[in-house]
């Protein structure tokens, strides 16, 4: 990647490239940009692509005056082809007002998070594991396809092979832009998938992701199918994660997270500092929630585990294990699985949120207490709360709550940041609450 836009130019031109879309993401996780026809590429170096600033969620911008203006300046490192779109290339803007990093776009507090740890020398290594449905629309309904209705829709070879078209067009694609899938696979819902891709660094990984998504909605609409990252769309299957894989680096491209011996404390090959790290998540679970499940949906999926038609794999309770699908934290192969997040997890903010939180638990040395290898779903409330197993916030409500409360991390990411987030946060819960559903109509209407 050349660092001069007029090179830049040059190589796009040879590459047919004739627009570039400059992109970021907005509070919600959403992608957001302008087309630039190639000719124009310096503008969006700076001072930036210019955008109304309040027209974007989550900005807190005004209307008019010196500071209305939202601008997005290229990271030209990040340019690359979108293969799915021929002629065309992605670029991602940070947040600039008024000439300074905006405090308020995510990616520029995931630049900040990631800049704590490289002073340590170490760089945190992100696995992201998306989780989605792919629907049809029949009669103003979205569903997964019409036919096969599965008790244990896991790894199911009809429903797999069904998408190949879609399947195949993302993964050649992803590839195309350095993402290295390894695995494709049918979830444990009926229509539900995931796809595997290599991982990156924090700022990459988060990055990727939105690459995912604005592939994977594109390719999905040609296919006619509706891709939908939404945490929980039917109430009786299992929701939607975005697991992350976590493992730290120092500047030798040592890993720091596993022990050298398996003399750790539970045998679960990490090492000491993972150790602390994995008790900084576990301390800030409750307030990490806000962010890794975002949405009044989100707690649908996380709602503990065994119902009728199976097993939700989502986590309820705080606490981790070896290899343990149904706590918060699965250790497993000397990283930390950390499974709270959703689909609908702004990446920048989850991501940003949990590097603060585990250098807390480095900073303050903080001990994860003994792991928890037993099946939580199973668990008697007494069995869980004599083991120190709190359950995480049950709805939007309560974790916003737990983030206005936790100040370390809102001091970590910024407090007028915190305040617009839990501003459109509660604005959403208040909204919610007011609405009267039609299950509560056709259950109370005629009841009283
Ligand atoms: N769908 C589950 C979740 O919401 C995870 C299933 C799995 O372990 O892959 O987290
Ligand atoms: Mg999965
Ligand atoms: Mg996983």
């Amino acid at each position: 990647p050349a660092s001069d836009h007029t090179d830049v130019q040059a190589t796009l031109l040879k590459h047919n490239i004739r627009f570039v879309f400059a992109q970021f993401t907005d509070i919600h996780g959403s992608a957001k940009g302008k087309l630039i026809p190639l000719s124009h590429l310096e503008q969006i170096v700076c001072p930036g692509a210019g955008f109304s600033g309040a027209s974007i969620w989550g900005t807190g911008l005004p209307r008019t005056g010196p500071r209305a203006e939202y601008y997005g300046r290229a990271d030209l490192s990040t340019l690359q082809r979108m293969p799915w779109l021929p002629g065309y290339a992605r670029v991602i803007l940070d947040g600039y007002v008024a000439g300074q990093p905006f405090s308020l776009c995510p990616r520029q507090i995931l630049h900040q998070q990631v800049a704590r740890l490289a002073e340590r020398g170490w760089t945190l290594n992100a696995g992201l594991e998306p989780e989605f449905f792919l629907l049809e629309e029949s009669n103003g309904k979205f569903d997964s396809e019409t036919g096969d209705r599965l008790d244990k829709p896991s790894y199911d070879t009809k429903s797999l092979l069904r998408r190949s078209r879609f399947l195949e067009k993302l993964s050649t694609s992803l590839d195309a832009c350095g993402l290295q899938v390894f695995q494709i696979d049918h979830e444990d819902a009926n229509g539900q998938f995931e796809i595997n891709y290599h991982y990156a660094d924090a700022l990459k990984a988060a990055d990727n992701f939105m690459l995912f998504k604005m592939a994977a909605q594109h390719i999905a609409e040609e296919e006619g199918l509706l891709f939908s990252m939404m945490p929980k769309p039917f109430a009786e299957r299992p929701g939607s994660g975005l697991h992350f894989h976590l493992s730290v680096t120092d500047i030798d491209g040592k890993a720091i997270f596993s022990a050298e011996d398996d003399s750790d404390q539970t045998g679960l090959g990490l090492s000491p500092l993972a150790y602390q790290f994995l008790a900084g998540l576990l301390q800030h679970a409750p307030a990490l929630t806000a962010f890794c499940a975002p949405t009044v949906n989100s707690y649908k999926r996380l709602m503990c585990g065994e119902s009728l038609s199976g097993t939700s794999w989502a986590p309820a309770f705080i606490g981790y294990g070896d290899n343990n699908r149904t706590t918060v934290a699965r250790i497993v192969s000397q990283r930390i699985e950390w499974r709270l997040a959703d689909s609908a997890a702004n990446s920048y903010l989850a991501l940003a949120a949990v590097i603060a939180a585990g250098l807390d638990g480095i900073e303050r040395a903080l001990n994860p207490g003994p792991a928890v290898n037993r099946d939580i779903y199973q668990m008697t409330s007494e069995e869980r709360s004599e083991l120190g197993l709190h359950a995480l916030p049950q709805n939007l409500g309560l974790a916003n709550d737990a983030l206005r409360r936790d100040q370390l991390l809102s001091q970590a990411l910024g407090l007028d940041f915190i305040h617009e987030f839990l501003r459109l946060k509660n604005a959403e819960w208040v909204e919610y609450s007011q609405h009267v559903s039609s299950w509560e109509t056709a259950r109370y209407l005629n009841r009283f």
